[in-house]
């Protein structure tokens, strides 16, 4: 069965096309990065008029890469939610046009589960129930999945989301957007003392033990008192310090998580999860505590891509989820639609 993925929600224009759901045909994606790097964050007209411009051209690339005309889908998997309205509309009319020519079966779907289902395209079985981490520039949660089609939340950020937090500490420390990448160098390039304490506070301390949540606008802000009190800190030394307090609230979260759900198989998903300490941490901890944990090997798929689109679309489809024109957009995560 043949799928193309349609991903427009936010600064990535994206199409791909899997087999089975889990063997990848093509994939492109056109990052706006640099439409947006003057204004350190993304302007949702200026991205909406992105992927206008640049989605037939990158149909025409798949359809090409592939070998395969539109008349050989078997469905149009394409997100519908969450991301900007705008943005998210352009993508589901390229779906509704293939589906009003070819009568191809749509499936709309929310993005967030699938950056679970791209794990299938690197042989990953499909076994469940699994925890869902996501950390990405909009989202920092944990789900319990089910099933594909159904995520239940376990915990979720209460302000800014991960990627939100790099990208705005890079601006403190005038390091380039976005922040992930030059926050990532700076901070492995410090080697910090034997005893050397902690510079920054450990992130919501009095959260009940029972809970699981993610904060980040306090590191932040944490962030911006400590270069004002010690000016003479290096940009590594902070990198240092902001990855290493950042990354304990998540291992501690997906302690609490596994604990919680009693579940022991973990995928890993999101922009954020293209940084190699944080995705070293969180494998030694699997490691250590007898959990399996995956996340994308290939960066690309951290980020937002069609091809995850077009995996996810593939499970939904076969649960026998499937629209026509009739489905809308919205900037809301959907948790359940089967
Ligand atoms: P997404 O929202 O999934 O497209 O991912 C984009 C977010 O991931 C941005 O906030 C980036 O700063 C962040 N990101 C990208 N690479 C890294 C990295 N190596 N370390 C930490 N965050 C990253
Ligand atoms: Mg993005």
């Amino acid at each position: 069965m043949i799928g193309l993925g349609i991903e427009t929600s936010c600064d990535e224009t994206s199409l791909g096309i899997v087999k089975d759901g889990k063997e990848l045909l093509s994939l492109k994606i056109f990052s706006q990065i640099d439409l947006h790097k003057p204004f350190r964050g993304i302007v949702p007209e200026i991205a909406s008029r992105a992927h206008l411009e640049k989605i037939n051209p990158l149909l025409s690339e798949v359809l090409e890469e592939s070998g395969l005309k539109l008349s050989d889908l078997d469905y149009v998997a394409v997100t519908r939610s969450p991301g900007l309205t705008g943005s998210l509309m352009i993508g589901a009319q390229l779906a509704r046009s293939i589906h009003a020519v070819y009568g191809t079966p749509i499936i709309p779907l929310c993005h967030l589960q699938a950056h679970f289902a791209v794990l299938h395209l690197e042989g990953v079985e499909p076994v469940f129930p699994v925890l869902g981490l996501l950390l990405s520039g909009g989202n920092s949660a944990i789900y319990r999945i089910p099933h594909f089609g159904k995520m239940e939340v376990v915990g979720d950020t209460m302000d800014d989301a991960l990627g939100e937090a790099f990208d705005k500490v890079a601006g403190l420390l005038t390091l380039p957007y976005p922040g992930g990448p030059p926050i990532e160098k700076e901070a492995s390039k410090y080697v910090p003392g034997p005893k050397e304490k902690d510079l920054l506070p450990p992130l919501l301390r009095n959260l009940e033990q029972d809970r699981v949540a993610f904060s980040f606008s306090g590191l932040k802000t944490a962030v911006s008192h400590l270069i004002a009190k010690q000016p003479e800190l290096s940009t590594q030394a902070v990198c240092y310090h902001f990855q290493k307090s950042a990354f304990e609230l998540v291992e501690r979260n997906l302690k609490r998580a596994v604990s919680i759900t009693g579940i022991k198989r973990i995928l890993a998903g999101g922009g954020v999860l293209a940084n190699s300490t944080l995705r070293n941490r969180l494998s030694q901890f699997a490691e250590k505590n007898s959990l399996e944990f995956f996340s994308p090997q290939k960066k690309i798929y951290c980020t937002d891509n069609g091809a995850m689109v077009a995996a996810l679309g593939y499970y939904l489809f076969k649960q026998g989820y499937s629209k026509s024109l009739d489905f809308t957009v919205s900037p809301v995560r959907q948790e359940t639609y089967i």
